[in-house]
């Protein structure tokens, strides 16, 4: 079965936003067993999503459109789909009506008649209620043909697929039950991570997919299954696969499924009852967030310092000024120190220090930019490492921050150096 998808809006036409929607519905699509033939992007005009819809639906039966249906005059999807579909007229969707008097008056806000218009529907659509936002999605369907339109907001999208969309093209088109299980890894690039299980790989058998699924906090590896019901072993057999993973690859595997890298950090603090804190300089505060992220964090995260100036470095955690001096704030020495020092003063069993540049200036021919130094402060020792990373400023402090996670993991991991 063949889908397609349209992103609507001026902003993603002259690069202002990046179009994620396209990619998060083709993944959503894939995992109900839809194959995405293409995807296109207009801008608010109708003229201009009509030719897209007539073009998509000249290869497809189904196509699914994200934004264009806020209550601004440009937002433009809902009447350009009810002039297609043939709707005589639009008509209030009640619940919906209820729904954003409910939500707005909470907000303390009046309904205007801005936000009235985002109950009407097009005659004979199915309105999805959306609960994350205000604009409902819309299920139109007529001679065969399929449109569903949904907020172009990703958060409202992404929730919409999820609770509304995802079963309905389930049932629709009867893609029956489809298999996932995810294997979490950090701390390998997706090439060494190829390589190193390229026997595994080739030896899966055809109804198990395998899919490398990048990040910047490590490769999330999925095995799918379109046929699930035909292998009444499924189950055992994918198990018995992952086990074999594992001992391909133990040390980079932080957990399955919807775990996540600083999920796995939690539990180990927990199992230990210890506590953590950070010290930070070109990560600015990311590492803190990540850690802070995982609910229940409060548990072992005590705090953390953003010492982005030296004197900070010194007046607060202790750096040695002449360190610094000696070799420079981006040195083995005051990460170190950072790290150290952030035990002492937060009083934490575990610290975790960064100090780098994050560019796109500040760069020397000893220390280009990328150079990171981590450091990973355990109750019986001090362990740090020299990064080179590669990307821009913001992707630098995220992978940055990231692997100085996985370093704590693997230091509680090891329990030579915490006890
Ligand atoms: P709203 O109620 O906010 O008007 P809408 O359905 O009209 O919702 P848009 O106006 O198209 O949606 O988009 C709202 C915001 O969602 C945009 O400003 C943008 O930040 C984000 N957005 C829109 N389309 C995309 C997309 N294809 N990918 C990622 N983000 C998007």
């Amino acid at each position: 079965m063949k889908a397609s998808v349209l992103t609507v809006g001026d902003e993603i036409l002259i690069g202002q936003i990046v179009d994620t929607n396209s990619a998060r519905i083709a993944q959503w699509l894939g995992e109900q067993g839809l194959c995405v033939c293409e995807m296109r992007s207009t801008g608010d005009a109708q003229q201009a999503i009509t030719a897209a819809l007539d073009g998509l639906f000249a290869s497809c039966d189904t196509v699914i459109i994200t934004g264009g249906l806020g209550p601004t005059s440009d937002d433009i999807t809902k009447h350009t789909l009810a002039a297609y579909f043939g709707a005589s007229r639009m008509v209030l969707h009640e619940p919906t009506l209820k729904h954003l008097t409910e939500l707005l008056g909470s907000r303390g806000i009046a309904l205007g008649e801005l936000n009235r218009s985002q109950a009407l529907a097009p005659d004979g659509c199915e309105v999805l209620p959306n609960l994350a936002g205000t604009a409902p999605g819309l299920w139109l369907e007529k001679d065969g043909k399929l449109a569903v339109a949904l907020p172009g907001v990703p958060s409202e999208m992404e929730y919409l697929m999820a609770n509304e969309v995802a079963p309905r093209l389930k049932k629709r088109f009867n893609t029956g039950e489809i298999f996932h299980k995810n294997i979490i890894t950090t701390g390998i690039p997706e090439s060494t991570l190829a390589e190193a299980i390229a026997a595994w790989e080739n030896d899966l058998p055809g109804y198990l997919r395998l899919a490398y699924l990048p990040s910047l906090s490590g490769v999330k590896l999925r095995l799918s299954c379109h046929t699930a019901a035909a292998h009444p072993n499924l189950a055992s057999e994918v198990a018995e696969r992952v086990r074999q993973l594992q001992t391909l690859i133990p040390s980079h595997i932080v957990g399955y499924d919807n775990d996540t890298l600083e999920g796995a950090v939690g539990r180990l603090l927990k199992v230990r009852g210890a506590t953590l804190s950070t010290a930070e300089s070109c990560t600015g505060g990311r590492l803190a967030a990540i850690v802070t992220a995982q609910p229940g964090a409060s548990a072992y995260f005590k705090g953390g310092v953003v010492a982005y100036a030296n004197n900070v470095k010194v007046k607060a955690l202790g750096v040695l000024p002449d360190d610094i001096e000696k070799h420079g704030a981006v040195s083995q020495a005051v990460v170190e120190q950072m790290a150290t020092g952030a035990r002492q003063a937060l009083q934490t069993d575990f610290a975790i220090a960064t100090s780098g540049v994050a560019g796109p200036d500040g760069g020397t021919p000893q220390k280009p930019v990328g150079t990171v130094w981590v450091a990973v402060a355990a109750p019986k020792r001090v362990a740090s490492y020299k990064l080179n990373l590669g990307g821009d400023r913001e992707q630098t402090m995220q992978r940055a921050s990231y692997i100085a996670l996985n370093l704590l993991r693997l230091a509680l991991i090891d329990d030579s150096c915490s006890s």
